[in-house]
């Protein structure tokens, strides 16, 4: 038992540890240098995340398959997330539309004090949790809903990630951002959308526009 709980989150073969550092130095040739992102995704075991099917493919730098219409986000743009999200310093409480499998969850779990996730499809929500139980990590907070609506109860947030594409800023996000905080978020309607980073500022917002992306869309309303 002990010895599978250690293959289990090791991993063999194709998601053994070589394979892992293959895809950490892959992400650290294409620019990606926060060494404590680096060493979340290093620590991660992805092939968690993905259905035994494809554990194999679990640390190629690509999107993968979630069921329900859904795909785990491409360790890159994990990377490239969590790091615009820390940029200016640690952040103590982040809150993140689109759970997924968790995998980014799980990424900033492990670098925040708090992140609390909003996801409209409970099936995955559901295994999402299980996964945050097998991994330890219980600093994360679920909600099943609509992630257009952010989470206004326990706002505001020095940090909020969306990882699904919005046609446009939900307001209700702007708004349950702390002084400071940062938005990192992909807005527009067709394939191709642009990443962007809203910083929250005394007066107004400081708005970036940063990558081209292509992310599932944030669509309206939970679903059982
Ligand atoms: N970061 C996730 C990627 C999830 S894909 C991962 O690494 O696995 C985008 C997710 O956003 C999907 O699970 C989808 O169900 C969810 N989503 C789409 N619209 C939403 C909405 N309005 N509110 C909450 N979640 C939403």
């Amino acid at each position: 038992m002990r010895r599978e709980q250690d293959e289990l989150h090791r991993g063999i073969g194709m998601t053994s540890q070589r394979t892992r550092e293959r895809l950490i130095q892959r992400l650290y040739e294409e620019g990606l240098s926060n060494a404590r992102v680096l060493e979340a995704i290093r620590r991660t075991p992805r092939h968690l995340f993905v259905d035994e099917a494809l554990a194999h493919r679990a640390y190629e730098d690509t999107a993968l398959p979630i069921g329900h219409n859904q795909t785990i986000s491409q360790p890159y743009m994990v990377a490239r997330m969590s790091e615009l999200l820390l940029a200016a310093g640690p952040l103590d409480k982040v809150l993140e539309i689109g759970t997924g499998s968790g995998y980014q969850t799980a990424i900033l779990a492990q670098l925040v004090e708090r992140i609390f996730s909003v996801e409209r499809i409970q099936g995955l929500q559901d295994r999402a949790k299980e996964r945050m139980t097998t991994l330890n990590l219980r600093n994360v907070v679920f909600r099943w809903g609509d992630g257009w609506e952010g989470w206004p109860a326990l706002a505001p947030y020095n940090g909020i990630i969306v990882t699904a594409a919005a046609s446009e800023v939900p307001q209700a996000l702007l708004d349950q951002l702390a002084p400071g905080g940062r938005l990192v978020i992909p807005v527009g309607a067709g394939d191709v959308q642009q990443l962007l980073l809203i910083v929250r500022e005394e007066q107004g917002f400081a708005r970036h526009v940063l990558d081209s992306v292509r992310f599932v869309p944030l669509l309206n309303g939970p679903l059982a």
